[in-house]
């Protein structure tokens, strides 16, 4: 038998290739193409592989690094840069990306320079703010930075976009979508049919895009940036799983070092820890266990350098006690499994831990299965192959 590494993240590719078919078309019924957002991934060739052998419509990310591993690994796909552009780096972006989503003048004025010189054309997607406080040109200015961008050699406007539910927590919904539709027709008054693309939001948007009957008027929203959804398969508002799709095509891996019976209380002189924090007493902390006198303890090998402990999910009859920079220690006391030294348990993660455990040099990402994207290829993935970290 092969020794797998531990820990490790198991991707199941099969699965992100399903969950991308299943969105992809519930969204294309409605006239809203998706650009798959590979971010929380670093830009993984495998992954956006099988979103692209789905039909996802084209790849965003925030960093060019990403792009660098995408181009690398000749991904072949429209690329948008959806973070607005550093302008120490408009020189890579023109080279890596087809559209950078924009907010700053000065920015698109440095990247038609960078454009000419590489005799290339930029597209470019003003972003609009609508009440989050993010990124976002304010509507009032919209039409005033438009007509310069316009005149601006190498630089082709788009279309336009906004960001909600990222900082303030402000849900997309029918009424700023509609005054998202309103701003793209009025641009148009003004400067004619130029707004091909209204790109509408992030996850956060699919309550208002999917709807409750499905017959909610989407307007002229016709693009949606997702990442979150697709990899885990629920929508970030209220964290609910989205009709047909998989929360389990990540699986993370880490192994029990130390098991042993201990006071579920410490004794001591209480402080400060590693992290600053006062730590509450086990047991207590999670509200649902409380514990007089010992428990059945399990440390395992992994930490706040490769996961975030608040956002996993730990099997049946753990819990989750603590963890510091490299010990996860969970309370298995109630577990059914058979626990020993060396035992592998299996977590999921919601976004924030899996966006660090994807960032983690110690961890492994295996991928498995991926025939779809295999097809599209004509290039087989190997059943187990580690990502380029
Ligand atoms: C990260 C990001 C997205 C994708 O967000 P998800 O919630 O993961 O779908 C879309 N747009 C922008 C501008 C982003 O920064």
């Amino acid at each position: 038998m092969i020794q797998l590494p531990a820990p490790r993240l198991e991707i199941d590719l099969d699965k992100v290739f399903h969950n991308a078919l299943t969105l992809g078309n519930r969204l294309r019924k409605k006239g809203i193409s998706v650009t798959g957002v590979t971010k929380a991934t670093l830009g993984s060739p495998e992954i956006a592989e099988a979103w692209l052998a789905a039909g996802i419509d084209g790849l965003g990310d925030s960093r060019t690094e990403n792009f660098t591993t995408l181009r690398a690994a000749k991904v072949r796909t429209p690329m948008s840069l959806i973070r607005t552009p550093m302008l120490s780096q408009v020189d890579q972006v023109v080279n890596l990306t087809n559209v950078s989503f924009n907010t700053e003048l000065e920015v698109i004025q440095r990247l038609s320079v960078a454009a000419k010189k590489s005799d290339i054309m930029h597209e470019v997607i003003l972003m609009v703010e609508l009440g989050d406080l993010r990124e976002g040109i304010m509507p009032a200015l919209l039409e005033k930075t438009l007509s310069k961008v316009l005149k601006l050699p190498n630089i082709l406007f788009t279309g336009i976009g906004t960001n909600l539910a990222c900082r303030s927590g402000v849900s997309p919904d029918c009424k700023n979508m509609a005054a998202l539709s309103v701003i793209a027709d009025s641009l148009e008054t003004t400067f004619g049919p130029i707004v091909s693309v209204v790109s509408g939001g992030n996850s956060a948007n699919l309550d208002w895009a999917l709807g409750k009957n499905g017959e909610e008027n989407t307007g002229r929203i016709n693009n949606l940036r997702l990442g979150e959804s697709l990899l885990l398969g629920c929508e970030p508002l209220h964290r609910k799983i989205l009709q047909g799709m998989f929360t389990t095509s990540f699986t993370l891996i880490a192994e029990v070092i130390e098991l042993s019976i201990k006071p579920s209380e410490p004794w001591g002189e209480i402080a400060q820890c590693a992290f600053g924090d006062i730590p509450e007493q086990s047991g207590t902390n999670t509200g649902n266990s409380v514990h007089n006198g010992s428990i059945k303890q399990a440390i395992l090998a992994i930490g706040r350098q490769d996961i975030d402990p608040e956002g996993l999910i730990p099997p049946l009859g753990t819990i989750i006690l603590s963890a510091s920079s490299d010990h996860l220690i969970l309370d298995v006391t109630h577990y059914r499994g058979n626990i020993l030294v060396g035992t592998e348990i299996a977590f999921q993660q919601n976004y924030s831990s899996l966006l660090r455990s994807m960032t983690s040099p110690f961890i492994p990402k295996i991928m498995n299965g991926g025939s779809e994207s295999a097809k599209r290829n004509g290039v087989g993935y190997h059943q187990l192959s580690s990502s380029p970290s």
